[in-house]
């Protein structure tokens, strides 16, 4: 489903990525475990082009990322959501308004827009919110909000940023079983964290990161989310 071949990427003269090599499988729940500073965001960033890799090739859902024009990297990105520690919401924007904001990019007509959204709400179980801002959430409801927004496209994969490092033990629980949900739609998740709980509780491959490098790959069983 995401093929990273021989990607590298520098920052200026630090070498942030090195001749990294992995494939992730459809419908897996992939998690990438390392150090702070390993490299874990960046890879992830790479796997949408949020980052261009300086060498390397990137696929995703047969698609090589790394050989399209920005009007073919538009339209491929729909099919890949993204989600992040801190949420990444428009404050000025209600929770309606910030799940509708793909659709409106993607030029959806209103209609279509208003049942997809409340579609998407209501599978994080935010549909009495819709018209609240973010700063009137809590810190967990603001990352269901940036998970509808991240599935209003219908998307293939999902990148995870550390998406529960902002939130309590009970509250990441909670994000974790609306993580494991998703997946059973099908969709193929990746997971960059540095708690290994998080990554025990749901991955079942996990990829092991240092100094830029993919240390190793383990297939494992997920041990289950503990309440
Ligand atoms: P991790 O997610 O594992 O903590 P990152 O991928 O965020 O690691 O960063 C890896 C290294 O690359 C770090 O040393 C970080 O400071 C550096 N880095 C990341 N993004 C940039 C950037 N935009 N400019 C310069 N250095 C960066
Ligand atoms: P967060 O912990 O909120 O995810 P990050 O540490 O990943 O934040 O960094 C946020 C942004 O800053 C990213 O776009 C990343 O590429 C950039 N960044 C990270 N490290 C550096 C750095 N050393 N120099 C410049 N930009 C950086």
């Amino acid at each position: 489903m995401i093929t990273l071949e021989n990607v590298s990427k520098k920052f200026n003269a630090f070498q942030a990525i090195s001749s990294v090599s992995l494939h992730i499988q459809p419908g897996e729940i992939h998690g990438i475990i390392g150090a702070s500073g390993a490299g874990k965001s960046t890879l992830l960033r790479l796997m949408n082009l949020l980052e261009i890799p300086d060498e390397g090739e990137v696929t995703v859902n047969g698609h090589t990322l790394t050989a399209m024009n920005s009007k073919q990297l538009r339209e491929a990105r729909k099919s890949i959501g993204m989600i992040f520690q801190h949420f990444n919401l428009a404050a000025n924007k209600t929770v309606y308004g910030n799940v509708a904001v793909s659709l409106e990019l993607a030029g959806f007509p209103k209609k279509q827009q208003r049942s997809r959204v409340m579609e998407c709400l209501q599978f994080v179980g935010l549909e009495d919110y819709a018209q609240s801002y973010p700063a009137q959430l809590s810190g967990g409801q603001k990352q269901r909000v940036a998970i509808a927004r991240a599935l209003a496209n219908k998307p293939q994969v999902l990148l995870c940023d550390e998406p529960t490092s902002a939130l309590d033990p009970r509250t990441t629980a909670e994000l974790l079983g609306v993580l494991e949900e998703i997946s059973r739609l099908g969709v193929t998740i990746v997971i960059v964290s540095h708690e290994m709980n998080v990554i025990k509780s749901i991955c079942s491959r996990v990829t092991v990161m240092a100094d830029g490098k993919v240390y190793d790959t383990i297939e494992r069983q997920p041990q289950g989310i503990v309440k």
